[in-house]
């Protein structure tokens, strides 16, 4: 068991409730995250989606979590208030099912960084109906390795092509480079 160390806790708590589709966080998060920073925006590549049904008024926020490289087993349908929402409605993570929170083009796997270098998320900031509202708290917890945005990319390829593959190819990309 690893070492337990209090540690700031970042979450977002949404309120679907409160969430009128507008899309713009979305949009934001997208810009932020483009190369250059702001140069575009395209709510496919966004580490948040809003799963909207507009004619059932339903509208649930969802920002992305930890990839997971196989499907699970199970899924859960959910009726809150009246309201049936499909079964991966409330799901966080960038999965094999679905096509959300994965990069469009490259396929690699995106996670929320709560807009690192940011006071404030800017999906909080921009959305103007209160859905979305950034909490810190202290937890007590254990200290498990944080994926960044490289590693998760890695692990997406190694569980597509395994390990042989991409050794190969990087020691073939490596050489050519130095050619
Ligand atoms: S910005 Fe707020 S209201 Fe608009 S879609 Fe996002 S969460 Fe919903
Ligand atoms: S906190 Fe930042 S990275 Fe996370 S979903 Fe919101 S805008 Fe995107």
């Amino acid at each position: 068991m690893g070492e337990k160390n209090k540690k700031i806790v970042k979450t977002i708590k949404v309120n679907a409730d409160e969430c009128n589709g507008c899309r713009a966080c979305e949009v934001i998060c997208s810009a932020f995250h483009a190369e250059p920073k702001y140069s575009s925006n395209n709510p496919a590549r966004s580490r948040i989606r809003v799963v909207r049904d507009p004619l059932r008024d339903i509208y649930v926020p969802v920002y992305a979590g930890e990839y997971a490289p196989a499907e699970c087993m199970g899924r859960d349908k959910y009726v809150i208030d009246g309201k049936e929402y499909e079964e991966c409605a409330f799901c966080r993570a960038s999965c094999p099912s679905r096509d959300i929170f994965k990069e469009p083009d490259s396929g690699l796997p995106l996670k929320c960084d709560m807009c690192e270098g940011e006071d404030e998320p800017l999906c909080v900031k921009w959305c103007i109906t209160d859905a979305l509202t950034y909490e810190e708290r202290e937890e007590e917890v254990e200290e498990q390795p944080e994926q960044d945005d490289l590693e998760m990319g890695l692990d997406a390829l190694t569980n597509k092509y395994g390990m042989d593959k991409i050794i190969e190819t990087l020691a073939r990309m490596s050489e050519a480079k130095q050619g």
